[in-house]
């Protein structure tokens, strides 16, 4: 007997669109349910609206370092309502592209919660529906986690909640050292409200290259986020108008709004997963294989509920990956190993490859370090304080590049393009030869021609 569709997709953002869009264009019969917004996590609540506040976080310095320039400027003012306006007007724009696209590949939605019965039936809470496929794909995401629970967190918000506020806060309180805490951070600051970011660590950024997390703390210490490093938060309380944090110092601090960043967990409660065997990992993830297949045949799964690289292009090429080995007739896998990113901190920082540290654990001595940082042209004129950082990482023997870090205007952008260079395995020398564009940042990146060599500690 036929199936309804051929393939179920359950959550409508990054990886589930695309899958969705791409198995029908194979000619598959493609169902998707979404029971929020269509877009998922990085079109409604994540990369886009918080890009767009990360824009409208940098023009007060913009409006500063204009003076330096011959400009004088009246007095500016910025108002959250109006921004708040505008990009959620934005969002439902990019919502409706988002519908039509399905639509215009033919592609059913369901605009509801889906839940897995069995292997091959999936039924839709809000119709009480049943509908059969030969495979189901789980695009559920992922959402904030409390964890660990802080005695009074339901009085602080999430990243979902950011978008959600009316008023701008006169003071935040972040939690978190990841990159979207670190974000969040920035764009509080940026816009005017007096920032503390606390982290338990010593430094943001865990995971990152040492010397890119430096120069962040610095530059952030410098905007005026008052960083508490080394701090946990041990209980939230109401007190009048005012959230209390009680800090492991045992410090009592007083602030508008706190936001906890702390983490973010696989979307799967009351999926129905362990109903058809589907047992999740530690991190509460549906482990798959190398074509994102779980240990149930017809059951598949991609993005950011399998945790292997949590972020919006992966997601995207998951998804593609998937509908073009089941439905395309091409099996395809996705390489996880080379993944460039960006951080919208401000300074921005664009990030490839290995770390310093985790070159040398893997090549010992082996590893060759090329750096400049260097005060930014701009800034000449502007009078800012602010240092660019560019760094290669490189393997000795083969000369291959192994790493690439940027902090500073556009790394983002400068990242993208150093991304073709290391997937083509590029070397330093290849780099060498690549002709500079002058006046720019980037052209550091190729007339670095000195390694680096640490300086020995001065004798005593
Ligand atoms: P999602 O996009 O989360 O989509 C899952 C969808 O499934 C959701 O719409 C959800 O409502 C729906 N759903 C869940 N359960 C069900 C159910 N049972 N039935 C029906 N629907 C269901 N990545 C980047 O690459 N760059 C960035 O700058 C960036 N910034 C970010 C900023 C923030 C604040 C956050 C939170 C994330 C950011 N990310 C960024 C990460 C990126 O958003 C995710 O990696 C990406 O959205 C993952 O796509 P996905 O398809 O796995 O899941």
């Amino acid at each position: 007997m036929g199936r309804d569709v051929d393939l179920f997709v359950i959550g409508g953002g990054s990886g589930g669109v695309r899958a969705a869009r791409v198995a029908a264009g194979h000619g598959a019969r493609v169902m998707l349910a979404e029971e929020y917004r269509l877009g998922g996590t990085c079109v409604i609540r994540g990369c886009v609206p918080k890009k767009l506040m990360v824009y409208a976080s940098r023009f007060a310095e913009e409006f500063e370092d204009a003076a330096g320039f011959g400009w004088t400027l009246g007095t500016a003012r910025f108002d959250w309502g109006t921004l708040k306006a505008r990009r959620d007007a934005e969002i439902a724009r990019l919502e409706g592209i988002y519908r039509s696209l399905l639509d215009g590949s033919k592609v059913a939605v369901a605009d509801e919660r889906a839940v897995i019965e069995d292997a091959h039936t999936v039924r839709l809470l809000r119709s009480g529906r049943r509908v059969t496929a030969d495979h189901i794909l789980i695009a559920t995401g992922g959402a904030p986690s409390l964890e660990p629970p802080i005695p009074g967190g339901e009085l602080a918000i999430t990243s979902n909640d950011v978008f959600e506020l009316e008023e701008q806060p006169e003071r935040v309180l972040v939690v978190g050292g990841g990159y979207i805490a670190v974000e969040f951070a920035g764009i509080f600051a940026g816009l005017g409200t007096r920032t503390t970011q606390l982290h338990r660590g010593d430094k943001l950024l865990r995971g990152f290259d040492e010397e890119l997390r430096d120069a962040l703390g610095e530059a952030y210490a410098w905007r005026g986020i008052d960083l508490a490093l080394g701090l946990t938060v041990r209980r939230i309380a109401r007190e009048g108008g005012e959230l209390a944090a009680t800090l492991s110092s045992g410090e009592v601090r007083r602030f508008d709004r706190i936001l906890v960043a702390t983490g973010r967990r696989p979307h799967v409660e009351g999926l129905g997963l362990a109903q058809v065997g589907i047992e999740v990992d530690a991190a509460g993830a549906i482990p798959v294989d190398a074509y994102s297949q779980s240990r149930v045949p017809s059951i598949w799964a991609v993005g950011d509920v399998t945790n292997r690289a949590n972020l919006t292009p992966i997601a995207i090429r998951e998804g593609h990956a998937f509908a073009d080995t089941v439905f395309g007739g091409r099996k395809t896998a996705v390489d996880h190993r080379l993944i460039p990113t960006a951080v919208f901190s401000t300074p921005e920082i664009g990030t490839l490859g290995l770390s310093e540290e985790a070159a040398r654990r893997l090549h010992g001595d082996d590893v060759v370090i090329y750096k400049s940082t260097f005060r930014p042209m701009k800034a000449t004129l502007s009078g800012r304080n602010e240092r660019m950082l560019m760094k290669l990482v490189v393997e000795g023997r083969t000369d291959r590049v192994l790493g690439v870090h940027v902090l500073g205007h556009d790394a983002g952008e400068i990242i993208q393009m150093a991304g073709i260079a290391l997937a083509m395995g590029a070397t330093k020398a290849d780099f060498d030869r690549t002709v500079a564009v002058h006046p720019t940042a980037s052209e550091e990146l190729v007339t670095m021609r000195t390694p680096y060599v640490a300086k020995a500690p001065a004798a005593s």
